[in-house]
C-alpha cells in the first residue's frame, strides 16, 4: 500500500508474536481499550506449542478472565519443616486458578467478536524494525510466507537461553491432578507450600496443593534449585508426598503437568528494537524470586493498552527496581546455601500479614512496608548478600536449555486405581 505521495504507507496496528499467557493478555486489553487493528501470531499445534498448563495469581475480582477461572480459594496455607501449619487470610486478595486451554478459548471468542483482530496460525521467524513500524516475517503451515507489518511487534517467544546472570534458579516442578476415593481436600484452603517434604542438598523442594472439590487436587512437588529432574525422580516425590505426608490414601491420577521457570537475576531487555518490544517471560515479566508471572502481564498489558491510547512509549517495566534489586539478594542467599529456604519461607509467612505479602510480591508496597518485611528474614545473611551483589560478575547463564522440551504429561503407572 503506498501514502499519497507514493511513499509506502506507515505500518498501523499491533503483531502480537506468540499467542500464550502475554500475547493474548495484550490482545485482550488492547482490542478492550483502543481502537488498535490487532494481529496475534501463534504456531500451529506442534512442538513449538506448550502443553496445557494452570497459571495461578491472586486479585479482589472478579476479574478479565473470571469464565476461565477454574477454582479460586479465600484461604492460603504454609506448612513448616516441623509441621506447624500456618492458614492466612489475604483477603480482599484471593488466590484464583485459570487453566490455559479455558483462557485461550475465551480471548479467542472475544478477538473474534472483534472487529480490527485477527489470530494467524503461523510460526515466526523474523521479527523487526522497518520504516516507521516493525515487521514479523512468518512461515504459515502450508509452507507460504507471510510478512505482517504493524506500528509496534510485541514478541513473547519464549527465550532460547537464560540472560547471563549473578544467579540463575530454575524453579522446576510436576504436578498430578488427583482424584482420591474419600474426601480428603478442604476447598477454601490452598497449600502455597509444603515443606514437609524431603529437602534437596541445594537449594530446597516443597509441596503445593490446590483443591478443586473435596476428592479433587492439583497435588504438586516444586524445587529451586539449579537443574531439573527426570520424570521419574518427579513422580517418585510426588508418590512420597501423596501416600507420607498427605495420607491420601486410594487415589487415581488423571493428569499431570510440569514445567520450569526461570529465577534469575539477569537482565530480559524488553526493548528489541525502535519499534520493537519482548513481553511476558522474554521480557522479564517473571518475578525472579517465586516465578508468578501471569498478574504482572496483565498489570503490564492495560499499562501498554493506555500507553498506546494516548501515544506514549508503549512497554513500563514489569518490576520495579527495588523488587528486582530484593529478588538478587534472596536468590543469591539461597544459592549460596546462607539462608536455610524453607526456614526463609515460612518465617515470612508467620511474621508478615498475608495481604501485605502478596502485595509485596506485586511489587505495590511502600519501602516502609518493605523495611519491616526486611525485619522478618535473617539480616545479617541477607545484608552480607547485599554487600557482596555489586562485586559479583553475571556470568553466562548455565546451559540449560530453555524453554525445556515438552514433556510428556501421561499419568504414571504406579498409583494404585480407585
Ligand atoms: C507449567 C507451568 C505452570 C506455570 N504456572 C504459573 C502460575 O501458576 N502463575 C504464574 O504467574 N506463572 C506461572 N507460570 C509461569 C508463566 O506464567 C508462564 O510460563 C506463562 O505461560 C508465560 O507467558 P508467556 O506469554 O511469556 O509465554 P507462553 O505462555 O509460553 O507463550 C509463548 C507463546 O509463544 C508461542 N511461540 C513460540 N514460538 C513461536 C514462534 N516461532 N512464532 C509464533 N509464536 C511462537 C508459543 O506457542 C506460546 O503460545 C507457569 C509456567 C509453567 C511452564
Amino acid at each position: 500500500m503506498r501514502g499519497a505521495h507514493g511513499s509506502p504507507a506507515k505500518p498501523e496496528g499491533v503483531v502480537i508474536v506468540g499467542g500464550g499467557a502475554a500475547g493474548l493478555s495484550l490482545a485482550h486489553w488492547l482490542t478492550k481499550t483502543g481502537r488498535t487493528p490487532v494481529t496475534v501470531v501463534e504456531p500451529p499445534d506442534g512442538p513449538l506449542r506448550p502443553a496445557e498448563r494452570t497459571w495461578c495469581y491472586w486479585d479482589e475480582g472478579p476479574g478479565a478472565f473470571e469464565e476461565a477461572v477454574l477454582a479460586s480459594w479465600p484461604l492460603l496455607r504454609i506448612h513448616g519443616r516441623d509441621g506447624g501449619a500456618l492458614t492466612a487470610d489475604p483477603a480482599p486478595l484471593r488466590y484464583r486458578m485459570v487453566r490455559s486451554t479455558a483462557f485461550e478459548t475465551l480471548v479467542h471468542a472475544r478477538l473474534a467478536h472483534h472487529p480490527g483482530a485477527r489470530v494467524v496460525r503461523a510460526t515466526a521467524h523474523t521479527v523487526r524494525d522497518v520504516p516507521g513500524g516493525a515487521e514479523v516475517r512468518c512461515t504459515a503451515p502450508d509452507g507460504r510466507e507471510l510478512t505482517l507489518r504493524g506500528r509496534y511487534a510485541f514478541d513473547s517467544r519464549p527465550p532460547r537461553r537464560l540472560p547471563p546472570a549473578r544467579t540463575t534458579l530454575l524453579q522446576h516442578f510436576r504436578g498430578w491432578f488427583v482424584r482420591t476415593a474419600a474426601p480428603r481436600f478442604d476447598p477454601d484452603v490452598a497449600d502455597l507450600m509444603d515443606f514437609r517434604v524431603p529437602q534437596p542438598r541445594h537449594g530446597l523442594a516443597f509441596g503445593y496443593v490446590l483443591p478443586l472439590a473435596p476428592d479433587r487436587a492439583l497435588v504438586e512437588y516444586t524445587e529451586f534449585s539449579r537443574a531439573p529432574l527426570g520424570t521419574a525422580a518427579y513422580e517418585a516425590a510426588l508418590g512420597h508426598y501423596t501416600r507420607e505426608v498427605l495420607g491420601l490414601g486410594a487415589l487415581r491420577v488423571e493428569t499431570a503437568e510440569q514445567g520450569v521457570i526461570p529465577m534469575t537475576d539477569g537482565h530480559f531487555p524488553r526493548r528489541a528494537g525502535a519499534s520493537v518490544f519482548r513481553i511476558g517471560t522474554a521480557g522479564g515479566a517473571t518475578r525472579p524470586a517465586t516465578g508468578y508471572t501471569f498478574a504482572t502481564v496483565q498489570r503490564q498489558s492495560r499499562a501498554v493498552a493506555r500507553a498506546l491510547a494516548e501515544g506514549r512509549d508503549p512497554v513500563p517495566r514489569p518490576h520495579g527496581r527495588r523488587a528486582l534489586a530484593m529478588d538478587a539478594v534472596l536468590l543469591r542467599a539461597l544459592d549460596a546455601g546462607r539462608v536455610d529456604g524453607p526456614d526463609f519461607f515460612t518465617g515470612l509467612f508467620r511474621g508478615v500479614p498475608a495481604e501485605r505479602l502478596l502485595r509485596f510480591l506485586d511489587g505495590a508496597t511502600s519501602p516502609r512496608e518493605e523495611f519491616g518485611i526486611g525485619l522478618r528474614t535473617p539480616i545479617g545473611p541477607m545484608l552480607r548478600t547485599a554487600a557482596e551483589l555489586p562485586f559479583l560478575p553475571r556470568r553466562a547463564a548455565p546451559d540449560v536449555p530453555f524453554p525445556p522440551r515438552r514433556t510428556a504429561v501421561r499419568p504414571p503407572s504406579g498409583e494404585k486405581p480407585l
